[in-house]
């Protein structure tokens, strides 16, 4: 009879010192390691890309696997904003109102060729890519992208959010990179 194995991986302690009964290591490694293992996102989907987004989330390809199988959909408590699908002009400032809404810190996934440049909507009426009113931390090709492609792109949001300094989102150039975008 096959024997059931457990397969949880479990993460990889950063590095520190140790000895008997100890375990030392920098705080911002630890919150790194936390934060990156339990990102809560904030789906803003408007079309197909999010469709694919559902696929993402369900039984076989299972986002909870990343420990961000709790979706906010109150932008407070959210630290991952993920735009997903088309973004006319008129939703735009509905947009910025959901990132300026989420506290610090956090970051931005665009999802899709609609979301980070319009994709083939080259209209009047819709938005040439969300970098144009909040600022995008990783972008995620395609038309629609697969749910491996939205993994891959979640993944790399991770070792961002593993790797921040905790003094990034007070530093003066990240004042300045806001902004740009007018957002205080
Ligand atoms: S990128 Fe393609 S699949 Fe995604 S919302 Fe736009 S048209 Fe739809």
């Amino acid at each position: 009879m096959e024997t059931v194995t457990n397969k949880i991986a479990v993460s990889e302690k950063p590095e520190g010192y140790e000895g008997a009964g100890f375990f030392a290591t920098r705080l911002d490694k630890v919150v790194g390691l936390a934060r990156k293992n339990s990102i809560w996102p904030l789906p803003f989907a408007t079309s197909c890309c999010g469709i694919e987004f559902m696929a993402t989330m369900g039984a076989h390809y299972d986002l909870a696997r990343f420990g961000s199988e709790r979706l906010s959909f109150s932008p407070r408590q959210a630290d991952l904003l993920m735009v997903m699908g088309t973004i006319a002009k008129k939703m735009g400032p509905v947009l910025r109102q959901v990132y300026e809404q989420m506290a610090e810190p956090r970051w931005v996934l665009s999802v899709g060729a609609c979301a980070s440049s319009g994709g083939i909507f080259d209209t009047y009426s819709v938005l040439q890519g969300i970098d144009r009113i909040i600022p995008v931390d990783v972008y995620v090709p395609g038309c629609p992208p697969r749910p491996e492609q939205i993994i891959d792109g979640v993944m790399k949001i991770q070792y961002l959010v593993e790797t921040e300094s905790l003094r990034r989102r007070d530093s003066p150039e990240y004042k300045a990179m806001l902004n740009k975008y007018g957002i205080e």
